[in-house]
């Protein structure tokens, strides 16, 4: 699902965020970017979304080289992208019920699929019965989960969450990440930046680290050949390549 192969940024004034990084994520994986601050895991996010170019090297989102898109097909890939990012502030005076029906509104939808959707993915973070709170009156576990619901209104096949649990205490941010991880397993792909390392260990999940930009350590398990993974006949000979199984 998102490739980068041997992407190097560097800002205008020189200096290099990220250099020489190269992995790949599945689809349906959920991966940790792991990192202390300043290490890189915000620009890592943003040349997903095209909100940065890479220097050198290649971005690639569902086969697809980023780097290459048309300006006019940035708001496609966007769309599919999730993102909740900690600078993506709420909109104060208006309700938990309200930021999230303003992202269902940009996407068009009427007034009756609005206040169903809004009210079901309130639901599903954990939020009913505060619908109609002003972000004031949430606490920063609350915020972050309208923040998570605001960017599933989004139905996104891939769903960032950069340092959700960045002002939260253990006890708020482990049941954060156990909603990301409900969320990754009803099928979207999940890409989650902290630099919270302990936290992260409490979960048995994929970790990229990042430290001054470069990759120092990705835990990916090599997968091993399965036995239910090899075809149980040979597959027919005019389609060999698009049955063959992906072996890795
Ligand atoms: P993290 O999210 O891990 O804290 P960032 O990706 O935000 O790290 O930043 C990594 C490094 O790149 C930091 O040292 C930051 O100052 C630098 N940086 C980020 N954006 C820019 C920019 N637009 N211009 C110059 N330097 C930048
Ligand atoms: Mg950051």
């Amino acid at each position: 699902m998102i490739t980068f192969d041997k992407v190097t940024k560097t800002f205008p004034n020189q200096f290099t965020a990220l250099e020489d990084i190269t992995f790949e994520i599945e689809p349906g994986e959920f991966v940790f970017v792991l990192g202390p601050s300043g290490s890189g895991k915000t620009t890592l996010l943003r040349l997903i979304l095209r909100d940065t170019r890479p220097t050198s090297g290649r971005v690639l989102v569902a086969g697809q080289d980023i780097g290459l898109l048309p300006n006019k097909e940035i708001p496609n890939l966007r769309r599919q992208i999730g993102a909740a990012f900690q600078d993506f502030k709420l909109i104060m005076d208006k309700t938990a019920f309200e930021n999230i029906a303003l992202a269902l509104d940009i996407l068009k939808k009427t007034d009756r699929e609005i206040t169903s959707t809004a009210t079901k993915l309130l639901e599903k973070v954990g939020l009913s019965g505060k619908e109609h709170l002003f972000p004031t009156q949430l606490s920063g576990g609350e915020i972050q989960r309208v923040t998570i619901a605001r960017a599933l209104a989004l139905d996104p096949v891939l769903l960032f969450a950069d340092e959700p649990t960045g002002n939260l205490d253990n006890q708020t941010s482990a049941p954060i990440i156990n909603l990301l991880s409900d969320i990754n397993q009803a099928g979207t792909t999940v890409i989650m930046a902290t630099h919270d390392r302990d936290l992260v260990n409490q979960f048995s999940k994929r970790q990229l680290h990042l430290d001054q930009g470069k990759l120092v350590k990705d835990t990916k398990k090599k997968k091993k050949a399965k036995k239910e993974d090899k075809p149980d006949k040979k597959p027919d000979h005019k389609n060999t390549e698009s049955t063959a199984p992906q072996t890795k």
